[in-house]
């Protein structure tokens, strides 16, 4: 209860150590090592009324190797890094993974020819296990699939995780190191030197925050909190960057198939990618559904998560093809996620130790993956003064297990009712999250941190239950 006091509070006009704007997957990771870091007075500031309700729910949830990278990049080298970070932290935490391994597979002669190359690549981003594939040991790996494979490519590290509960384990944890976490605060200005000699001033509705070190890990509005920073001082980071990129939402559509459609698919189902788009992948879900997605397309709108009817339509028509006995299964859900696009190639990451300025953008198509990377990299940049003494940190949280492959709480004794059956969500798991430290304040929050209302009937037979309990939480009461 003290902890759930300690978020969203209206306290603290000292000056803050740091100060991350934006809370997404990659900015809780930022604030969880800053929270481990020299820094002692930390916070975290997120316009949405919950963390994690931008990109970083509506992903494909991939932990990805980083076998395609571009080598050399930095992207390249933080998705390698993030790929051991994020496996290591999801077995301490109990964020469900399953290493499924992935299948490349080529469809027309121009793809076959282009796998050596993708092997090539991958040997140089220092990922060694891909294995080229005949015909016939595709289809042996995935004999659903339709006719027409050539060949294909295995890559056995790439795995499916939860991509939901990273940005509330790494907030939480953040939190317990007496880190603060400020929702519904969508800062609107930032001014150049503020009270108490600290270096910036940070303007939101209801209150100036003020920080020495400003990090900008807006996501998809990273470029326009990029500006205000220019404006404040006057020029670009280090003198170089001024309006140095621009963030073009680029639209993702998936389409999320039944239950009864997981037994079709063992493997991430990848396509050869092109030089513009890693494709459309056919994936299961560590929910236990499939996947197929995501659509790319740019568009201006940054808040328009809108799905097309064309674009749900091509999905289904290419995972008919893919996997024609699809054409049999339901769709239970379809949702878009906005990639933050810009119009250079690698991640738009610079510390500015002179301005004590910390920019985080263009993480596009792999922030989930690289996401404790990109903290650990950032934190070691701004000089935040070495991680603090083991006997000083709270330990990893221990997640609630949202995953099929290992235990659920409903398979338990003793576990009580269950309320949400198509997701198998029981009446403590329900209250488990409502108690927790940042409790979700709306279904959708509720939906990420238990999967209720996720599943086939998308709660048309729990939502009065699922409302009930969620409103007459004695936590919810208390805010
Ligand atoms: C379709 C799709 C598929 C993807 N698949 C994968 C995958 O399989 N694997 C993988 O690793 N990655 C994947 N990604 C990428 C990954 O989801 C993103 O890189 C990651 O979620 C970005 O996180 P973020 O924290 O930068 O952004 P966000 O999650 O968008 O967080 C930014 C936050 O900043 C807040 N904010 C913005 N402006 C302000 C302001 N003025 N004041 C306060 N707060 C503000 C926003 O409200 C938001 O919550 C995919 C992305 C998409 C769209």
């Amino acid at each position: 209860m003290a902890e759930a006091v300690r978020s969203d509070d209206q306290r603290d006009p000292e000056p803050f150590d740091a100060v991350v704007i934006g809370g997404g997957v990659v900015g809780t990771a930022v604030l969880r090592s800053l929270s481990r870091s020299g820094f002692r007075r930390v916070a975290l500031v997120e316009a949405a009324p919950d963390i994690g309700a931008g990109t970083s729910k509506a992903n494909t949830a991939i932990l990805h190797t980083g076998f395609d990278a571009t080598p050399g990049t930095l992207e390249a080298a933080l998705v390698a890094r993030g790929y051991r970070l994020l496996g290591d932290y999801a077995a301490a935490t109990g964020i469900a993974l399953e290493r499924t391994g992935a299948v490349l597979v080529a469809w027309d002669d121009e793809q076959l020819e282009r796998l050596p190359s993708l092997h090539e690549r991958a040997e140089a981003n220092g990922y060694r296990e891909c294995r080229r594939l005949s015909r016939g040991e595709v289809y042996g790996l995935e004999p659903h699939l339709g006719p027409g494979v050539l060949g294909g490519m295995s890559v056995p590290g790439e795995a499916i995780i939860d991509p939901w509960s990273p940005v509330f384990a790494f907030a939480a944890e953040a939190m317990r190191n007496g880190a603060q976490v400020m929702r519904s605060l969508p800062v609107l200005a930032i001014t150049s030197g503020g009270p108490h000699g600290s270096r910036w001033a940070i303007e939101t509705p209801s209150r100036v925050l003020t920080t020495d070190w400003l990090v900008n890990a807006a996501g998809l509005r990273s470029d326009e909190i990029d500006r205000m920073i220019d404006t404040a001082t006057g020029r670009g980071v280090g003198g170089v960057r001024s309006g140095a990129f621009t963030v073009t939402p680029r639209r993702g559509e998936l389409i999320v198939y039944d239950k009864l459609a997981r037994p079709l698919v063992n493997h991430i189902v990848l396509p050869v990618p092109s030089a513009s788009t890693k494709g459309v992948l056919v994936s299961p879900t560590v929910f236990g559904n499939v996947m197929v997605g995501p659509t790319a397309e740019d568009i201006t709108d940054k808040d328009d998560r809108s799905t097309t009817a064309a674009g749900v339509a091509a999905l289904v028509a290419y995972a008919r093809r893919i996997i024609p006995d699809l054409a049999g299964e339901e769709i239970t859900a379809t949702y878009t996620g906005l990639r933050a696009a810009t119009e250079h190639a690698d991640y738009q990451i610079v510390v500015d130790r002179e301005r004590r300025y910390a920019c985080i953008g263009g993480i596009r198509s792999t922030g989930l993956t690289a996401s404790l990377a990109i903290a650990e990299h950032v934190v070691a940049e701004m000089g935040a003064g070495g991680e603090r003494s083991p006997g000083e940190l709270a330990p990893p949280p221990r997640m609630a297990n949202l995953g099929e492959a290992t235990t659920r709480r409903y398979q338990t004794s003793g576990c009580g009712p269950i309320v949400c059956h198509c997701e198998r969500v029981t009446r403590s798991e329900i209250l488990e999250a409502m108690a927790g430290e940042l409790p979700p304040v709306d279904l959708d929050g509720l939906r990420r941190r238990t999967r209720t209302l996720a599943g086939r009937c998308q709660g048309f037979f729990c939502l009065a239950d699922v409302t009930s309990l969620f409103t007459s939480s004695p936590v919810r009461a208390s805010h």
